[in-house]
Protein backbone atom coordinates (compact mmCIF):
# COMPACT_ATOMS: atom_id res chain seq x y z
CA UNK A 1 0.00 0.00 0.00
CA UNK A 2 1.26 3.34 -0.98
CA UNK A 3 2.53 5.49 1.61
CA UNK A 4 1.57 9.06 2.86
CA UNK A 5 3.97 11.87 2.84
CA UNK A 6 3.76 13.62 6.10
CA UNK A 7 3.37 17.29 5.35
CA UNK A 8 4.45 18.48 9.17
CA UNK A 9 7.44 15.97 9.53
CA UNK A 10 9.53 14.13 8.14
CA UNK A 11 9.11 11.13 5.69
CA UNK A 12 6.43 9.13 5.64
CA UNK A 13 3.01 9.41 8.23
CA UNK A 14 2.79 5.83 8.96
CA UNK A 15 6.99 5.14 9.76
CA UNK A 16 6.52 7.71 12.54
CA UNK A 17 8.27 6.29 16.12
CA UNK A 18 5.13 3.77 17.90
CA UNK A 19 4.18 4.44 20.97
CA UNK A 20 7.14 2.17 22.45
CA UNK A 21 9.65 3.87 20.52
CA UNK A 22 8.34 6.95 21.97
CA UNK A 23 8.96 6.45 25.18
CA UNK A 24 12.25 4.72 25.31
CA UNK A 25 13.38 7.93 23.23
CA UNK A 26 12.26 10.36 25.10
CA UNK A 27 13.21 8.25 28.48
CA UNK A 28 16.60 8.92 27.52
CA UNK A 29 16.38 12.55 26.41
CA UNK A 30 13.77 13.61 28.99
CA UNK A 31 17.16 12.59 31.35
CA UNK A 32 20.03 14.43 29.36
CA UNK A 33 17.79 17.76 29.57
CA UNK A 34 17.56 17.23 33.24
CA UNK A 35 13.84 17.07 33.70
CA UNK A 36 13.03 20.47 31.42
CA UNK A 37 11.19 18.60 28.98
CA UNK A 38 7.84 20.41 28.00
CA UNK A 39 4.42 18.98 27.56
CA UNK A 40 3.66 16.80 24.75
CA UNK A 41 1.97 19.19 21.69
CA UNK A 42 0.90 17.51 18.89
CA UNK A 43 1.10 18.99 15.16
CA UNK A 44 -2.16 20.77 14.54
CA UNK A 45 -4.00 18.79 11.57
CA UNK A 46 -2.31 19.91 7.83
CA UNK A 47 -5.47 21.14 6.95
CA UNK A 48 -5.86 23.13 9.89
CA UNK A 49 -2.27 25.19 8.49
CA UNK A 50 -3.23 28.27 7.18
CA UNK A 51 -1.46 29.88 4.40
CA UNK A 52 -1.51 33.29 2.63
CA UNK A 53 -4.26 33.13 -0.05
CA UNK A 54 -2.53 32.41 -3.33
CA UNK A 55 -2.06 35.03 -5.81
CA UNK A 56 -2.19 33.19 -8.98
CA UNK A 57 -4.76 31.68 -11.57
CA UNK A 58 -4.09 28.10 -13.17
CA UNK A 59 -4.75 28.22 -16.72
CA UNK A 60 -6.58 25.36 -18.12
CA UNK A 61 -4.03 24.33 -20.29
CA UNK A 62 -2.03 23.70 -17.45
CA UNK A 63 -4.88 22.56 -14.66
CA UNK A 64 -3.18 18.37 -15.70
CA UNK A 65 0.14 19.23 -13.99
CA UNK A 66 -0.59 21.99 -11.77
CA UNK A 67 -2.21 22.28 -8.36
CA UNK A 68 -3.57 24.84 -6.54
CA UNK A 69 -4.90 23.22 -3.32
CA UNK A 70 -4.13 23.33 0.14
CA UNK A 71 -2.92 19.84 0.72
CA UNK A 72 -0.39 20.22 -2.33
CA UNK A 73 0.66 23.96 -1.31
CA UNK A 74 1.21 23.26 2.36
CA UNK A 75 3.28 19.73 1.36
CA UNK A 76 5.88 22.21 -0.72
CA UNK A 77 6.03 25.04 1.57
CA UNK A 78 9.27 24.20 3.29
CA UNK A 79 11.74 21.94 3.23
CA UNK A 80 12.83 19.43 6.38
CA UNK A 81 15.46 21.36 8.68
CA UNK A 82 14.39 22.32 12.45
CA UNK A 83 13.27 25.47 11.95
CA UNK A 84 11.22 24.42 8.30
CA UNK A 85 9.16 21.84 11.04
CA UNK A 86 8.66 24.29 13.70
CA UNK A 87 7.43 26.58 11.20
CA UNK A 88 5.12 24.12 9.98
CA UNK A 89 3.86 23.07 13.32
CA UNK A 90 3.29 27.37 13.91
CA UNK A 91 -0.05 26.79 12.51
CA UNK A 92 0.39 29.61 9.85
CA UNK A 93 2.89 30.00 7.09
CA UNK A 94 3.36 33.52 5.87
CA UNK A 95 5.15 32.44 2.95
CA UNK A 96 3.58 29.81 0.53
CA UNK A 97 3.59 28.46 -3.15
CA UNK A 98 0.60 29.70 -4.67
CA UNK A 99 0.68 26.43 -6.66
CA UNK A 100 2.71 23.64 -7.33
CA UNK A 101 3.51 22.63 -10.97
CA UNK A 102 4.10 18.67 -11.43
CA UNK A 103 5.18 18.34 -15.14
CA UNK A 104 5.60 14.75 -16.09
CA UNK A 105 7.66 15.40 -19.61
CA UNK A 106 9.99 17.85 -20.99
CA UNK A 107 7.30 19.30 -23.31
CA UNK A 108 5.08 19.84 -20.17
CA UNK A 109 7.99 21.53 -18.01
CA UNK A 110 8.62 24.04 -20.78
CA UNK A 111 5.41 25.47 -21.01
CA UNK A 112 4.67 26.01 -17.24
CA UNK A 113 8.36 27.74 -17.63
CA UNK A 114 7.01 29.77 -20.60
CA UNK A 115 3.72 30.55 -18.19
CA UNK A 116 5.50 31.28 -15.43
CA UNK A 117 8.07 33.84 -17.44
CA UNK A 118 4.68 35.53 -19.23
CA UNK A 119 3.46 36.06 -15.73
CA UNK A 120 6.49 37.19 -14.02
CA UNK A 121 6.26 34.02 -11.11
CA UNK A 122 9.34 32.86 -9.53
CA UNK A 123 10.09 29.16 -9.64
CA UNK A 124 11.23 27.52 -7.19
CA UNK A 125 12.68 23.43 -8.48
CA UNK A 126 11.72 20.85 -6.16
CA UNK A 127 13.04 17.15 -5.77
CA UNK A 128 12.42 15.75 -2.83
CA UNK A 129 12.02 18.77 -0.40
CA UNK A 130 14.52 17.29 1.97
CA UNK A 131 16.65 20.63 1.70
CA UNK A 132 18.20 21.48 5.69
CA UNK A 133 19.04 25.07 4.52
CA UNK A 134 15.93 27.10 2.98
CA UNK A 135 16.52 25.92 -0.78
CA UNK A 136 13.09 25.08 -1.39
CA UNK A 137 11.61 27.50 0.88
CA UNK A 138 9.59 30.58 -1.17
CA UNK A 139 11.05 33.68 0.86
CA UNK A 140 12.85 36.22 0.03
CA UNK A 141 11.43 36.14 -3.43
CA UNK A 142 11.64 39.41 -4.47
CA UNK A 143 8.75 41.42 -7.05
CA UNK A 144 7.92 38.16 -7.97
CA UNK A 145 3.71 38.23 -8.97
CA UNK A 146 3.59 34.85 -7.63
CA UNK A 147 5.57 31.36 -6.44
CA UNK A 148 5.43 28.35 -8.62
CA UNK A 149 7.40 25.47 -6.85
CA UNK A 150 8.15 23.08 -9.61
CA UNK A 151 8.31 19.76 -8.45
CA UNK A 152 10.65 17.48 -10.56
CA UNK A 153 9.13 14.23 -9.20
CA UNK A 154 7.06 13.50 -12.29
CA UNK A 155 10.04 12.95 -14.11
CA UNK A 156 11.58 10.15 -12.78
CA UNK A 157 12.11 7.67 -15.48
CA UNK A 158 15.69 5.84 -15.81
CA UNK A 159 16.60 6.45 -20.10
CA UNK A 160 19.12 4.61 -20.53
CA UNK A 161 21.70 1.78 -18.91
CA UNK A 162 25.13 1.93 -20.48
CA UNK A 163 26.12 -1.27 -18.47
CA UNK A 164 30.02 -1.40 -20.43
CA UNK A 165 30.31 2.21 -19.06
CA UNK A 166 28.79 1.70 -16.04
CA UNK A 167 27.11 4.45 -16.28
CA UNK A 168 23.11 5.36 -16.06
CA UNK A 169 21.14 8.14 -17.51
CA UNK A 170 17.89 8.97 -15.58
CA UNK A 171 15.45 12.05 -14.99
CA UNK A 172 16.25 13.90 -12.26
CA UNK A 173 13.07 13.49 -10.05
CA UNK A 174 13.85 10.12 -8.95
CA UNK A 175 13.92 8.80 -5.36
CA UNK A 176 17.52 7.08 -4.45
CA UNK A 177 15.83 3.84 -3.86
CA UNK A 178 14.23 3.52 -7.29
CA UNK A 179 17.38 4.49 -8.98
CA UNK A 180 18.75 1.66 -6.78
CA UNK A 181 16.18 -0.55 -7.98
CA UNK A 182 16.46 0.03 -11.68
CA UNK A 183 20.15 -0.90 -11.77
CA UNK A 184 20.27 -3.70 -9.92
CA UNK A 185 19.13 -5.97 -12.82
CA UNK A 186 22.27 -5.15 -14.19
CA UNK A 187 24.24 -5.89 -11.58
CA UNK A 188 24.82 -1.83 -10.74
CA UNK A 189 24.06 0.40 -8.19
CA UNK A 190 24.51 3.99 -6.98
CA UNK A 191 25.46 3.31 -3.50
CA UNK A 192 25.22 6.89 -2.88
CA UNK A 193 23.03 6.99 0.53
CA UNK A 194 22.75 10.58 2.39
CA UNK A 195 20.53 10.27 5.49
CA UNK A 196 17.72 11.34 3.58
CA UNK A 197 17.97 8.52 0.70
CA UNK A 198 14.24 7.56 0.66
CA UNK A 199 13.05 11.29 0.31
CA UNK A 200 15.48 13.24 -1.87
CA UNK A 201 16.11 13.04 -5.59
CA UNK A 202 19.02 12.62 -8.12
CA UNK A 203 18.08 16.09 -9.19
CA UNK A 204 18.49 17.18 -5.51
CA UNK A 205 21.65 15.71 -4.64
CA UNK A 206 23.17 17.15 -8.08
CA UNK A 207 21.82 20.88 -7.27
CA UNK A 208 23.21 20.59 -3.62
CA UNK A 209 26.72 18.82 -4.73
CA UNK A 210 25.62 16.66 -2.00
CA UNK A 211 27.77 13.65 0.00
CA UNK A 212 26.30 10.09 0.37
CA UNK A 213 27.37 7.83 3.51
CA UNK A 214 28.94 4.76 1.98
CA UNK A 215 29.85 5.99 -1.68
CA UNK A 216 32.95 3.21 -2.74
CA UNK A 217 35.06 6.30 -2.45
CA UNK A 218 33.28 8.72 -4.51
CA UNK A 219 30.89 10.45 -1.53
CA UNK A 220 30.30 13.74 -3.44
CA UNK A 221 28.04 13.14 -5.81
CA UNK A 222 29.85 15.42 -8.16
CA UNK A 223 32.46 13.61 -8.89
CA UNK A 224 30.28 11.14 -10.27
CA UNK A 225 28.56 13.57 -12.49
CA UNK A 226 29.14 12.43 -16.31
CA UNK A 227 27.02 14.35 -17.90
CA UNK A 228 23.30 16.57 -17.61
CA UNK A 229 20.60 18.03 -19.20
CA UNK A 230 19.51 21.38 -18.26
CA UNK A 231 16.01 23.26 -19.08
CA UNK A 232 16.61 27.28 -19.24
CA UNK A 233 13.36 29.32 -17.84
CA UNK A 234 13.14 30.51 -21.85
CA UNK A 235 12.73 26.54 -22.91
CA UNK A 236 16.66 26.20 -24.27
CA UNK A 237 18.31 23.33 -23.97
CA UNK A 238 21.65 22.44 -22.25
CA UNK A 239 23.30 19.11 -22.35
CA UNK A 240 26.57 18.25 -21.59
CA UNK A 241 28.87 15.54 -23.29
CA UNK A 242 29.18 12.18 -21.79
CA UNK A 243 32.81 12.00 -21.21
CA UNK A 244 35.05 10.09 -18.82
CA UNK A 245 37.40 13.51 -18.39
CA UNK A 246 37.80 16.49 -20.25
CA UNK A 247 40.03 19.64 -20.35
CA UNK A 248 38.10 21.65 -23.02
CA UNK A 249 38.11 24.90 -20.45
CA UNK A 250 36.02 25.07 -16.89
CA UNK A 251 33.91 21.56 -16.74
CA UNK A 252 30.46 22.75 -17.56
CA UNK A 253 29.20 19.79 -15.12
CA UNK A 254 30.11 22.14 -12.53
CA UNK A 255 28.25 24.86 -13.16
CA UNK A 256 25.12 23.11 -12.68
CA UNK A 257 26.59 20.84 -9.65
CA UNK A 258 25.37 22.93 -6.44
CA UNK A 259 23.65 25.49 -8.65
CA UNK A 260 20.61 25.60 -5.99
CA UNK A 261 18.34 25.30 -8.72
CA UNK A 262 18.64 29.25 -9.79
CA UNK A 263 20.74 28.45 -12.93
CA UNK A 264 18.00 26.20 -14.70
CA UNK A 265 16.20 23.05 -14.16
CA UNK A 266 18.07 19.92 -14.18
CA UNK A 267 16.22 17.44 -15.90
CA UNK A 268 18.90 14.52 -16.46
CA UNK A 269 21.87 13.03 -15.17
CA UNK A 270 24.31 10.75 -16.73
CA UNK A 271 25.53 9.44 -13.13
CA UNK A 272 28.47 6.67 -12.81
CA UNK A 273 27.13 3.97 -11.23
CA UNK A 274 29.51 0.83 -9.40
CA UNK A 275 28.92 -3.07 -9.85
CA UNK A 276 27.01 -4.54 -6.52
CA UNK A 277 28.98 -5.36 -4.37
CA UNK A 278 29.68 -9.32 -3.44
CA UNK A 279 31.95 -8.82 -0.80
CA UNK A 280 31.55 -6.60 2.39
CA UNK A 281 33.63 -6.59 5.74
CA UNK A 282 33.16 -3.75 8.95
CA UNK A 283 34.45 -3.14 12.37
CA UNK A 284 33.94 -0.99 15.36
CA UNK A 285 36.96 0.28 16.65
CA UNK A 286 37.03 1.95 19.94
CA UNK A 287 39.50 4.84 20.94
CA UNK A 288 39.70 6.59 24.42
CA UNK A 289 39.51 10.14 22.33
CA UNK A 290 38.12 11.81 19.50
CA UNK A 291 41.45 12.84 18.62
CA UNK A 292 43.24 9.61 18.97
CA UNK A 293 39.91 8.06 16.51
CA UNK A 294 40.59 10.97 14.04
CA UNK A 295 44.23 10.45 13.65
CA UNK A 296 43.55 7.02 13.06
CA UNK A 297 41.67 8.38 10.18
CA UNK A 298 44.02 10.64 9.04
CA UNK A 299 46.77 7.60 8.80
CA UNK A 300 44.49 5.39 7.12
CA UNK A 301 43.21 7.63 4.40
CA UNK A 302 46.96 9.24 4.26
CA UNK A 303 48.40 5.93 3.12
CA UNK A 304 45.70 5.42 0.34
CA UNK A 305 43.10 3.24 1.99
CA UNK A 306 39.69 4.56 1.01
CA UNK A 307 37.47 2.71 2.89
CA UNK A 308 33.82 2.63 1.12
CA UNK A 309 33.68 3.93 4.77
CA UNK A 310 35.01 5.53 7.55
CA UNK A 311 33.17 7.34 10.04
CA UNK A 312 33.94 8.68 13.91
CA UNK A 313 31.37 9.03 16.26
CA UNK A 314 32.65 11.54 18.95
CA UNK A 315 32.02 10.17 22.98
CA UNK A 316 28.93 12.14 22.95
CA UNK A 317 27.33 10.83 19.60
CA UNK A 318 28.70 7.30 20.57
CA UNK A 319 26.85 7.55 23.55
CA UNK A 320 23.64 8.87 22.06
CA UNK A 321 23.93 6.48 19.30
CA UNK A 322 24.02 3.63 21.33
CA UNK A 323 21.60 4.67 23.97
CA UNK A 324 18.22 4.79 21.94
CA UNK A 325 19.22 0.89 21.40
CA UNK A 326 19.31 0.79 25.42
CA UNK A 327 22.83 0.63 25.43
CA UNK A 328 25.46 1.94 27.05
CA UNK A 329 29.05 3.67 25.34
CA UNK A 330 32.25 5.05 26.54
CA UNK A 331 35.13 6.59 24.35
CA UNK A 332 35.13 7.11 20.42
CA UNK A 333 33.97 4.53 17.95
CA UNK A 334 35.06 4.53 14.21
CA UNK A 335 33.03 2.55 12.11
CA UNK A 336 35.10 1.34 9.38
CA UNK A 337 33.50 -0.73 6.38
CA UNK A 338 34.89 -2.33 2.72
CA UNK A 339 32.63 -3.42 0.29
CA UNK A 340 33.96 -4.66 -3.55
CA UNK A 341 32.99 -6.35 -6.62
CA UNK A 342 35.79 -8.29 -7.07
CA UNK A 343 38.95 -7.00 -5.62
CA UNK A 344 40.36 -8.54 -2.63
CA UNK A 345 39.05 -6.01 0.62
CA UNK A 346 40.94 -8.21 3.35
CA UNK A 347 44.22 -6.80 2.95
CA UNK A 348 43.32 -3.14 3.24
CA UNK A 349 40.71 -3.83 5.81
CA UNK A 350 43.56 -5.30 7.81
CA UNK A 351 46.03 -2.71 7.03
CA UNK A 352 43.13 -0.07 7.97
CA UNK A 353 42.75 -1.55 11.36
CA UNK A 354 46.62 -1.74 12.03
CA UNK A 355 46.80 2.25 11.07
CA UNK A 356 43.78 2.40 13.41
CA UNK A 357 45.39 0.38 16.07
CA UNK A 358 48.89 2.23 16.04
CA UNK A 359 47.04 5.17 17.28
CA UNK A 360 45.37 3.46 20.01
CA UNK A 361 42.19 2.10 18.63
CA UNK A 362 40.81 -1.14 20.04
CA UNK A 363 39.25 -3.65 17.28
CA UNK A 364 35.88 -4.61 18.78
CA UNK A 365 35.28 -7.98 18.81
CA UNK A 366 32.28 -9.25 20.80
CA UNK A 367 30.23 -5.87 20.60
CA UNK A 368 31.33 -4.46 17.99
CA UNK A 369 28.88 -5.87 15.13
CA UNK A 370 26.42 -4.99 17.63
CA UNK A 371 27.83 -1.27 18.13
CA UNK A 372 27.77 -0.69 14.28
CA UNK A 373 24.29 -2.93 14.33
CA UNK A 374 23.08 0.38 16.27
CA UNK A 375 24.74 3.15 14.80
CA UNK A 376 23.33 2.06 11.23
CA UNK A 377 19.66 1.26 12.40
CA UNK A 378 19.69 4.53 14.53
CA UNK A 379 21.01 6.43 11.17
CA UNK A 380 17.70 6.08 8.89
CA UNK A 381 15.51 6.86 12.18
CA UNK A 382 17.18 9.50 13.36
CA UNK A 383 15.01 12.11 11.12
CA UNK A 384 11.92 10.09 12.78
CA UNK A 385 13.33 10.33 16.63
CA UNK A 386 13.53 14.61 16.05
CA UNK A 387 9.64 14.77 14.89
CA UNK A 388 9.01 12.77 18.07
CA UNK A 389 10.99 15.22 20.45
CA UNK A 390 9.76 18.42 18.64
CA UNK A 391 6.88 17.34 19.77
CA UNK A 392 8.46 18.08 23.63
CA UNK A 393 9.86 20.81 22.14
CA UNK A 394 13.47 19.51 22.41
CA UNK A 395 15.23 21.50 19.63
CA UNK A 396 17.79 19.15 17.76
CA UNK A 397 19.94 20.23 14.73
CA UNK A 398 22.93 19.49 12.92
CA UNK A 399 25.12 21.40 11.20
CA UNK A 400 28.80 20.57 9.21
CA UNK A 401 31.57 21.94 7.84
CA UNK A 402 34.90 20.59 6.46
CA UNK A 403 38.46 22.05 7.25
CA UNK A 404 42.29 20.69 6.38
CA UNK A 405 43.79 18.23 8.44
CA UNK A 406 46.29 20.71 10.49
CA UNK A 407 42.94 22.69 11.81
CA UNK A 408 41.90 19.79 14.02
CA UNK A 409 41.76 18.91 16.78
CA UNK A 410 41.81 22.91 17.43
CA UNK A 411 38.62 23.44 15.06
CA UNK A 412 37.00 20.91 16.78
CA UNK A 413 37.23 21.86 20.51
CA UNK A 414 36.16 25.39 19.39
CA UNK A 415 33.26 24.91 17.20
CA UNK A 416 31.85 22.25 19.77
CA UNK A 417 32.82 24.72 22.95
CA UNK A 418 30.97 27.70 21.23
CA UNK A 419 28.10 25.74 20.29
CA UNK A 420 27.30 23.68 23.84
CA UNK A 421 27.78 27.64 25.22
CA UNK A 422 24.97 28.86 22.68
CA UNK A 423 22.78 25.66 23.66
CA UNK A 424 23.45 26.67 27.31
CA UNK A 425 22.66 30.22 26.92
CA UNK A 426 19.18 29.24 24.78
CA UNK A 427 17.79 26.28 26.11
CA UNK A 428 19.64 26.25 30.04
CA UNK A 429 20.89 22.84 29.73
CA UNK A 430 21.98 20.91 26.18
CA UNK A 431 24.47 18.52 24.86
CA UNK A 432 26.39 18.89 21.59
CA UNK A 433 27.75 15.73 19.86
CA UNK A 434 30.42 15.78 16.67
CA UNK A 435 30.98 12.75 13.83
CA UNK A 436 33.55 12.83 11.03
CA UNK A 437 31.39 11.50 8.25
CA UNK A 438 34.07 12.37 5.36
CA UNK A 439 37.97 11.63 5.34
CA UNK A 440 40.14 12.96 2.96
CA UNK A 441 43.80 13.07 1.82
CA UNK A 442 43.95 16.70 2.85
CA UNK A 443 40.76 17.14 5.45
CA UNK A 444 37.74 16.15 6.76
CA UNK A 445 33.71 16.73 7.49
CA UNK A 446 32.58 17.68 10.52
CA UNK A 447 29.00 17.23 11.41
CA UNK A 448 28.08 18.57 14.54
CA UNK A 449 24.44 18.03 16.29
CA UNK A 450 22.87 19.84 19.07
CA UNK A 451 19.79 19.53 21.65
CA UNK A 452 18.15 21.33 24.22
CA UNK A 453 15.16 21.76 25.58
CA UNK A 454 13.20 24.52 24.01
CA UNK A 455 9.66 26.49 24.32
CA UNK A 456 6.82 25.88 22.86
CA UNK A 457 5.58 28.75 20.48
CA UNK A 458 9.55 29.90 20.74
CA UNK A 459 11.67 27.60 18.60
CA UNK A 460 11.84 29.13 15.46
CA UNK A 461 13.74 31.97 17.39
CA UNK A 462 15.53 29.83 19.35
CA UNK A 463 16.94 28.06 16.09
CA UNK A 464 18.04 31.24 14.40
CA UNK A 465 20.26 32.33 17.67
CA UNK A 466 21.50 28.32 17.78
CA UNK A 467 22.01 28.76 13.69
CA UNK A 468 24.17 32.10 14.12
CA UNK A 469 26.41 31.07 16.87
CA UNK A 470 27.19 28.16 15.23
CA UNK A 471 27.50 29.08 11.41
CA UNK A 472 29.48 32.22 13.30
CA UNK A 473 31.76 29.55 15.18
CA UNK A 474 32.51 27.85 11.89
CA UNK A 475 33.13 30.75 9.72
CA UNK A 476 35.36 32.17 12.59
CA UNK A 477 37.59 29.27 12.80
CA UNK A 478 37.97 28.89 8.99
CA UNK A 479 35.53 25.90 8.16
CA UNK A 480 32.99 25.96 5.04
CA UNK A 481 29.72 26.63 6.01
CA UNK A 482 28.80 23.57 4.53
CA UNK A 483 30.45 20.34 3.12
CA UNK A 484 27.01 18.98 1.61
CA UNK A 485 24.02 20.77 2.82
CA UNK A 486 24.49 24.02 0.40
CA UNK A 487 23.57 27.18 1.21
CA UNK A 488 20.12 27.71 0.87
CA UNK A 489 18.87 30.99 1.99
CA UNK A 490 20.21 29.89 6.13
CA UNK A 491 23.80 30.32 5.35
CA UNK A 492 23.46 33.52 3.15
CA UNK A 493 24.42 35.64 5.79
CA UNK A 494 27.73 33.55 6.14
CA UNK A 495 28.15 32.33 2.76
CA UNK A 496 28.41 35.10 0.78
CA UNK A 497 32.08 35.87 2.65
CA UNK A 498 33.62 32.42 1.67
CA UNK A 499 33.21 33.20 -2.01
CA UNK A 500 35.56 35.40 -3.77
CA UNK A 501 33.35 38.47 -4.99
CA UNK A 502 35.05 38.07 -8.52
CA UNK A 503 33.49 34.49 -8.83
CA UNK A 504 30.28 35.88 -7.35
CA UNK A 505 30.09 38.74 -9.88
CA UNK A 506 30.85 35.69 -12.44
CA UNK A 507 27.98 33.49 -11.24
CA UNK A 508 25.83 36.66 -11.05
CA UNK A 509 26.84 37.26 -14.63
CA UNK A 510 25.78 33.68 -15.72
CA UNK A 511 22.52 34.05 -13.95
CA UNK A 512 21.73 36.71 -16.36
CA UNK A 513 22.13 34.69 -19.20
CA UNK A 514 20.43 31.71 -18.11
CA UNK A 515 17.86 33.18 -16.49
CA UNK A 516 17.77 36.92 -17.90
CA UNK A 517 13.94 37.34 -16.22
CA UNK A 518 15.48 36.36 -12.33
CA UNK A 519 12.73 33.24 -11.92
CA UNK A 520 14.40 31.04 -10.76
CA UNK A 521 15.04 30.35 -6.68
CA UNK A 522 15.65 34.26 -6.40
CA UNK A 523 17.20 34.75 -2.69
CA UNK A 524 19.88 32.97 -2.88
CA UNK A 525 23.64 33.77 -1.85
CA UNK A 526 24.94 35.06 -5.05
CA UNK A 527 22.45 38.43 -5.40
C1 LIG B 1 17.06 14.15 7.76
C2 LIG B 1 17.94 14.68 6.68
C3 LIG B 1 19.16 14.07 6.43
C4 LIG B 1 19.98 14.54 5.42
N1 LIG B 1 21.16 13.89 5.15
C5 LIG B 1 21.95 14.31 4.15
C6 LIG B 1 23.15 13.60 3.83
O1 LIG B 1 23.48 12.60 4.45
N2 LIG B 1 23.89 14.05 2.79
C7 LIG B 1 23.52 15.15 2.07
O2 LIG B 1 24.22 15.51 1.13
N3 LIG B 1 22.41 15.85 2.37
C8 LIG B 1 21.61 15.45 3.37
N4 LIG B 1 20.46 16.14 3.67
C9 LIG B 1 20.10 17.33 2.90
C10 LIG B 1 19.27 17.03 1.63
O3 LIG B 1 18.68 15.76 1.72
C11 LIG B 1 20.15 17.13 0.43
O4 LIG B 1 20.50 18.48 0.23
C12 LIG B 1 19.56 16.55 -0.86
O5 LIG B 1 20.58 16.48 -1.83
C13 LIG B 1 18.39 17.36 -1.38
O6 LIG B 1 17.73 16.59 -2.36
P1 LIG B 1 16.20 16.86 -2.69
O7 LIG B 1 15.86 16.04 -3.86
O8 LIG B 1 15.40 16.65 -1.48
O9 LIG B 1 16.25 18.38 -3.09
P2 LIG B 1 15.34 19.58 -2.60
O10 LIG B 1 15.43 19.69 -1.13
O11 LIG B 1 14.02 19.47 -3.21
O12 LIG B 1 16.11 20.80 -3.26
C14 LIG B 1 17.39 21.18 -2.81
C15 LIG B 1 17.91 22.32 -3.69
O13 LIG B 1 18.15 21.85 -5.00
C16 LIG B 1 17.31 22.51 -5.95
N5 LIG B 1 16.85 21.49 -6.88
C17 LIG B 1 16.25 20.32 -6.56
N6 LIG B 1 16.04 19.60 -7.68
C18 LIG B 1 16.51 20.33 -8.71
C19 LIG B 1 16.57 20.14 -10.12
N7 LIG B 1 16.15 19.02 -10.70
N8 LIG B 1 17.11 21.13 -10.88
C20 LIG B 1 17.58 22.25 -10.32
N9 LIG B 1 17.55 22.48 -8.99
C21 LIG B 1 17.03 21.54 -8.20
C22 LIG B 1 16.22 23.17 -5.13
O14 LIG B 1 15.74 24.34 -5.76
C23 LIG B 1 16.95 23.47 -3.83
O15 LIG B 1 17.68 24.66 -3.95
C24 LIG B 1 19.60 15.67 4.68
C25 LIG B 1 18.36 16.29 4.93
C26 LIG B 1 17.55 15.79 5.92
C27 LIG B 1 16.22 16.45 6.18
Amino acid sequence: MAKTLNPLGWGYVEDALADRERAAVLKVAGGWMGGRVQERRAPPAPEAVRLPASRIAIPDALRDCVDGAHAARLLHARGRSFRDLAELRGGELRQAPDAVATPRSRQELERVLAWAGERDYAVIPYGGGSSVVGGVNPEGVGDARGVITLSLRGLDRVLDVDTRSRTVHAEAGILGPDLDAALKPYGLAVRHFPQSYFHSTLGGWVATRGAGHFSTGLAKIEDRVQALGVTLPDGRRVETRRLPASSIGPDPNRLWCGSEGFLGVITDVHLRGVALPTSRVSCGIRFKTFEQALEGARAIVQAGIQPTQLRILDPVEHLLSRAFAGRAATGALMVLAFESAGAPVEPLFAAAQELARAQGGEVLKQDGEEAVGDWRNTFFRQPYIRDALLDHAIVSDTFETAVPWSAVPGFYHAVRDAALRAVQEVCGVGMVSCRSTHSYTDGLCLYFAFFGPGRHGALVDQWWQLKAAASEAVARHGGTLSHHHAMGRDHKRWAQAELPEAFRAAIRAAKRELDPQGLLNPGLWYE
